[in-house]
């Protein structure tokens, strides 16, 4: 099993995952939007993931089903953390020497504004759809 070590800007938190998945999604929604600026480029890391300086790490319920990490020192957004199965999302560009990066699933395609858009070819999934998938799951 390998190791994935990243840490935020200042170093106060550092992150170690033992498995990511390089088929990275983006997330057009409102909140990620708001939250980083522009979509969330996330790899999933699951729940085998160690942290340090957790002491320095904020967490803000960005909604019922999930939430938000972020280092209170210097603002690096550190992941994004579902309550259900405590799995992690984090940045993919946290961890730029994956292998076989690859951007595999847009979220949210259809209030992705119009502003931007990307030549990749995904999978993608809109609103209903992610409504439609989450309540069956719950
Ligand atoms: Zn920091
Ligand atoms: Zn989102």
């Amino acid at each position: 099993m390998s190791q994935y070590k990243t840490n935020c800007l200042c170093g106060a938190v550092q992150i170690t995952a033992e498995e990511i998945n390089p088929k990275f999604t983006v997330c057009h929604c409102q909140s990620c939007r708001t939250w980083g600026g522009a979509p969330f480029f996330a790899v999933k890391c699951g729940t085998n993931v160690k942290i340090e300086g957790i002491d320095k790490v904020k967490m803000y319920e960005s909604s019922s089903w999930a939430s938000r990490g972020f280092c209170i020192e210097c603002g690096t957004h550190l992941f994004y953390k579902f309550k259900a199965t405590g799995e992690y999302s984090m940045p993919v560009s946290m961890f730029p020497n994956l292998e076989g990066l690859e951007m595999d699933m847009q979220y949210f395609s259809d209030i992705r504004p119009s502003y931007y858009c990307f030549s990749n070819e995904t999978k993608e999934m809109t609103t209903a759809e992610i409504t439609t998938y989450f309540a069956a799951k719950i």
